[in-house]
């Protein structure tokens, strides 16, 4: 089965077997990396390789730590906030923009409110989020900025509407806070461009359980350390996120999705390539024929990542969600917000598994007349 779920989500093959085969017995440790203790050299070993590679993929300078916290991506849309705009917050006093080009954007949004003020800088929900301001969309406004502002927190992804960003937005220099939950890893990114970026790794980067978080450590310096001590990212930079249990299991996965990215590709740009291919793989199709795979985001701001579309009727798209399950083409049905399809083809979705599912659109076209 070719599983196109937005997340939990595929995982590289060689990852799950190399898993397989070092679950009863890590090699040279003779336990499992279910059983050893967090603050083993073992798992000391695993977590410093984790980061090594993350540092490698991304370049990611010394001033800036990689953290591997919990609480999914969910808890970083507060945890940003308290950390930068609240009244324990390094810039208290401050407010942050946030651009709303989808549904998470939105949920961080609220989250953050129950902090600190925010300004919506753009919001897109009036067409269902499926543009970018403008330069990324032409005819679209430009973003709002406030030049004061503590941060810009936006969305490069937005996994259910399928909507991504090109490239980072232009703020000005007020730092950058991003969500990278549903792209991290797709390519290279110039991570002194951010402020913080933080990503659930149950997309991209390894199973669920672990969120990510790339931060410049001057930005945050300023936290009040009567922020909750799981909740102050000071508290995870000063113990290289060993405070508490860290989520062992999931970050050891991380390693190995790191390796096998190293390893299979080399650098972020060849991931970069692929990803590119393979998205290209289904517009050709959509794009050939455009009232009947009727794509939810604007041409300039398609995800690589998530291919959301619809087909002309709700009996349409029972039918292609039916018989590509029978084709063993799984979890394509759309969020229900948008509705319609969504293929979503993360880093380790194989080549194979899009042409199967370009070649089914393109029969199921093709049947329908
Ligand atoms: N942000 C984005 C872009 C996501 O796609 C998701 C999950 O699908 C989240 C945040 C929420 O992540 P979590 O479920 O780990 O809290």
């Amino acid at each position: 089965v070719y599983n196109f779920s937005a997340g939990p989500a595929v995982l590289p093959v060689p990852v799950l077997e190399q898993a397989r085969d070092e679950m009863l017995c890590l090699p040279g440790v003779g336990a499992s990396i279910l059983e050893i203790s967090h603050r083993s050299a073992a798992f000391t070993a695993i977590i410093e390789a984790a980061e090594a590679n993350i540092r490698k993929l991304l370049g990611v300078p010394d001033d800036y730590a990689v953290l591997f916290l919990q609480g999914g991506g969910r808890l970083q849309f507060w945890m940003t906030a308290a950390n930068l705009i609240g009244e324990l917050g390094a810039f208290k006093g401050k407010s942050a923009d946030y651009l709303l080009t989808g549904s998470w954007g939105k949920q961080a949004m609220a989250e953050a409110k129950k902090v600190a003020p925010v300004r919506v800088a753009y919001d897109s929900s009036g067409s269902n989020y499926d543009r970018l301001p403008a330069p990324f969309c032409a005819g679209e406004p430009a973003m709002d900025l406030d030049p004061d502002a503590a941060y810009v927190h936006y969305t490069c992804n937005e996994t259910i509407q399928g909507v991504q960003f090109p490239s980072e937005p232009d703020t000005g220099g007020v730092p950058l806070v991003c969500d990278a939950s549903s792209d991290f890893m797709h390519k290279k990114l110039d991570v002194t461009k951010y402020g913080l970026i933080y990503a659930c790794a149950q997309k991209n980067a390894g199973p669920a359980g672990v969120t990510i978080v790339i931060v410049n450590k001057a930005l945050v310096a300023d936290a009040s350390p009567n922020l909750p001590i799981y909740c102050n990212y000071n508290t995870h930079i000063a113990e290289k996120s060993l405070n508490n249990t860290a989520p062992t299991f999931s970050i050891y996965i991380v390693k190995l999705v790191t390796e096998w990215l190293l390893r299979e590709f080399g650098d972020l740009d060849a991931v970069y390539k692929q990803n590119q291919m393979k998205a290209k793989l289904l517009y050709d199709v959509m794009d050939a024929a455009p009232d009947f795979y009727i794509g939810h985001a604007r041409r300039e701001c398609r995800s690589l990542m998530n291919v959301a579309f619809r087909l002309p009727s709700d009996e349409l798209t029972d039918a292609f969600l039916s018989g590509a399950k029978k084709r063993g083409l799984s979890d394509l049905k759309g969020h229900r917000s948008v509705g319609g399809a969504r293929a979503s083809i993360y880093n380790a979705m194989p080549v194979a598994g899009v042409e199967c599912l370009r070649d089914y659109m393109l029969e199921f076209k093709n049947q329908q007349g």
